[in-house]
């Protein structure tokens, strides 16, 4: 099976299979981890913030910034396709007491200004719930796995911090973002408060996402992840895991975008189907079947059939994921046999 539903199907490289057996352990609820410790350190000074927080997930690390920065009846302001928005289950509502109030995305995801402006502006009249975070995504998940110009976070940065409000940096793959912009993740991270990571998507680890921002923020995330169930004790098993992906897992992702870029010219010149561009792509191909949902859940179970998985987004959209364990040959692979199901659907 050529498996491009996501980049979360990645299993660990035998280095980290390795690591993980040999890693020194202790109780991280204690803080008497050595390999955490370590993990946390180097994740923090990879995005340049004070200091990391170890946790099982990307939901939970978004999750825990998101009750760690806003007090109950505030609102957090994310953006309509955002991962926070749309695919971690109202977590921060159902938990936290927040108001999610989302606004437009542009296809790069990008934020409207205009509408974040407007946000910002919520009168401090008792009857409106007060903005308390900003939330902006990178690389976009939703938006074609697009990167987000560092200049546009910049703008966000600046409408927000001239009003005190903190942002939050849902990076769940800011590697795939440094990669494509030719930058370094702390030059993205510089322009937000605190910042997410996930250990477990193209860097292959099996478990844990890390959220990293100042000292004393992370230290009050310590209390809300203990909170949400996310102490965890010998937690130096997933950590080693982390320390070989940050040593080995960084630079092999330019592959995978370059395999992603591929897969889409391929893709683009099959009769039937629709590749939307995206400015600054990364792992992810978002294409679209031409015809109806029925016809493109046609093709994706005729793709199934013969060895290609892939994920659908709803109506007659798709998503393809480059990711470790994917080579340029499975990428050509995945392009003949689209074209093979599309020639037999489309054909006379
Ligand atoms: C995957 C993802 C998350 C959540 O990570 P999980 O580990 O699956 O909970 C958050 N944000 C974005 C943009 C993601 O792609």
């Amino acid at each position: 099976m050529i498996d491009l539903r996501s980049d979360t199907v990645t299993l660990p490289t035998p280095e980290m299979r390795e690591a993980i057996a040999r890693a020194e352990l202790g109780d991280d609820v204690y803080g008497e981890d050595p390999t955490v410790n370590r993990l946390q350190e180097i994740a923090a000074a990879i995005v340049g913030k004070e200091a990391a927080l170890l946790v099982p997930s990307g939901t939970m690390a978004n999750l825990t910034a998101m009750l760690t920065h806003c007090p109950r009846g505030t609102k957090v302001i994310v953006g309509a396709q955002s991962h926070t928005n749309l695919y971690e289950a109202g977590g921060a509502s159902a938990l936290g007491g927040i108001v999610l109030t989302a606004i437009e995305n542009t296809a790069d995801g990008e934020l409207e200004l205009y509408d974040l402006e407007r946000e910002l502006e919520t009168s401090s009249d008792a009857h409106f719930a007060q903005p308390a975070l900003a939330v902006v995504e990178n690389t976009h998940n939703r938006c074609g796995g697009a990167a987000v110009a560092v200049s546009h976070m910049a703008e966000v940065a600046a409408l927000a911090h001239k009003r005190r409000l903190p942002i939050h940096l849902d990076g769940a793959r800011i590697f795939n973002a440094a990669l494509a912009l030719e930058t370094t993740p702390s030059e993205i991270a510089a322009q937000v408060d605190t910042v997410s990571f996930c250990l477990s998507k193209g860097l292959s680890c099996p478990v844990g996402s890390l959220l990293c921002g100042s000292r004393e923020f992370i230290a009050r995330a310590h209390r809300t992840r203990k909170v949400l169930g996310g102490g965890m004790r010998q937690a130096g098993i997933i950590a080693a895991a982390g320390m070989v992906a940050l040593e080995t897992m960084l630079n092999r992702l330019a592959e995978d975008h370059q395999n992603a870029r591929a897969l889409a010219q391929g893709l683009a010149l099959i009769a039937g189907l629709t590749v939307p561009s995206v400015a600054r792509r990364t792992n992810m191909v978002v294409f679209e079947v031409d015809g109806d949902a029925a016809l493109a859940r046609r093709f994706a179970a005729a793709m199934k059939e013969r060895g290609v998985l892939i994920s659908p987004r709803g109506g007659n959209e798709f998503r393809a994921v480059t990711h470790y364990g994917i080579s340029a040959d499975d990428v050509g692979r995945a392009a003949a046999v689209a074209a093979q199901v599309a020639g037999e659907l489309f054909g006379d």
